[in-house]
């Protein structure tokens, strides 16, 4: 259907798979492309009401299965991803945060009554959740974290901070990754437990339509209940970066097409020189580099959504699809940009917000270093993290 998809990737999908694009590429259409260059301004985004619209077409969580999850496709679910970040990347984000953070964190890792409590109302939209695993001193390094749980009887009493997180000050529930005796742990959090507060991280200039919130926990007294059982050591957060980092090596194609629409539509429409910018070979250059570029892409998330749905993807190969994705995605936008002249960087178009949003796309779910360390890691049997 786009005409950037020049080696017809698009045959390799199931009428399913289509259909469930098609769907999520109309809600994208009338519900985030006419008011999201506003949201982006203002740095305010209607995340609970978004919440419940794509809870009622099964778009959270849809890639798990049981608690009135869709049980999609992992491809369909990139497919998803790919159109939601077409609309804008703190959308998506706020679909991969519930969806592939927190209620995969809590299905993976919760028990039967964690999962009843929380997973249904998740999938619905009715309750958000957030993912929490950074700290202010601890990004790439999550294993040094110093957020704290100790034993107060049968209880659990959790102290520290944790920033950056996705979905902060609109969350119900809070899935914090902390230190025990026995090595890091996870917790179901409710956020209106005492000692739990946030703080709305505002004046980005990425990803300004998505919400983003330090989160301090103050001797935060849970029951033993809240405790993940199955969730031990830091293989687990991690388990759960390998679900949504899958979706972003999707969604950032859905930045670049919009990128490269936008820019192919525009080329046409305005002369110079008294010939559309689009007949100057220059132009056609960077149009045809780009197209090659968002085509491997393409092959590469289809190639490991294949993987993913025969249960085969390992975390190398999606640190492999993160690397080049989001980089060439990046890339792409700002080489559209130029295309656009002036109009490249007025909030009118979408080329300029795309490329900020994926400023910090390239930094969220392990920055470009670090998977260049994962791969090299890979590669050389050595690891060079410390
Ligand atoms: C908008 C937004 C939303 C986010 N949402 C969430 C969320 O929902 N939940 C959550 O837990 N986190 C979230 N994050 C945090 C994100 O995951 C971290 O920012 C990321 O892991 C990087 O950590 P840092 O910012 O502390 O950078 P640092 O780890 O301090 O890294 C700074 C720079 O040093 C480089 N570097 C670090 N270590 C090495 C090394 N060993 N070798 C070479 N280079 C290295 C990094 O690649 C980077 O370029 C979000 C971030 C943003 C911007």
């Amino acid at each position: 259907m786009s005409p950037f998809d020049l080696l017809d990737v698009d045959s390799s999908l199931s009428a399913e798979e289509r259909q469930i694009r098609g769907v999520v590429r109309q809600l994208v259409d009338d519900r985030v492309r006419p008011n999201v260059a506003g949201w982006y301004e203002e740095g305010r985004v209607p995340a609970r009401e978004l919440a419940r619209e794509f809870g009622k077409l099964g778009l959270l969580g849809m890639h798990l299965t049981g608690y009135g999850c869709a049980g999609a496709s992992a491809v369909a679910y990139g497919l998803a991803c790919l159109e939601l970040e077409a609309g804008d990347s703190g959308v998506r984000s706020l679909v991969s945060v519930q969806g592939s953070l927190a209620m995969y964190a809590i299905w993976r890792y919760g028990s039967a009554e964690q999962k009843q409590r929380w997973l249904p109302a998740m999938a619905l939209g009715e309750a958000i959740g957030c993912f929490g695993l950074t700290e202010p001193d601890h990004g790439s390094d999550p294993a040094s974290m110093a957020t704290r749980a100790r034993r107060d009887g049968d209880d659990w009493v959790l102290h520290g901070t944790k920033m950056w997180i996705t979905n902060a000050s609109v969350a119900d529930v809070a899935v914090i990754w902390a230190r025990t005796d026995e090595g890091v742990r996870g917790f179901a959090v409710p956020m209106d437990t005492p000692g739990v507060t946030v703080r709305e991280i505002r004046h980005k200039m990425s990803l300004r339509a998505s919400v983003t919130g330090e989160i301090s926990l103050d001797d935060v007294r849970l029951p033993a209940a809240a405790r993940l059982p199955e969730a031990v050591g830091l293989k687990a957060p991690l388990g759960c970066l390998t679900e949504a980092r899958h979706g972003i090596v999707w969604g950032a194609l859905g930045a670049a097409r919009d990128c490269l629409e936008t820019a192919l539509d525009y080329a046409t429409g305005r002369t110079q020189f008294g010939r559309p910018l689009a007949a100057f070979q220059l132009t056609q250059a960077k149009l045809a580099d780009m197209a090659v570029e968002w085509n491997k892409g393409y092959l590469l998330a289809l190639h490991l959504g294949r993987l993913a749905d025969a249960r085969r993807l390992r975390p190398h190969q999606v640190s492999v699809g993160k690397l080049n994705n989001v980089r060439e995605a990046l890339a792409i936008a700002r080489k559209c940009r130029t295309i656009l002249g002036a109009n490249g960087v007025s909030g009118d178009y979408p080329v300029m917000r795309h490329a900020n949003n994926l400023e910090s796309v390239l930094t969220y779910e392990g920055t470009s270093e670090i998977h260049q360390l994962v791969i090299g890691q890979r590669l050389t049997g050595l690891s060079a993290f410390s």
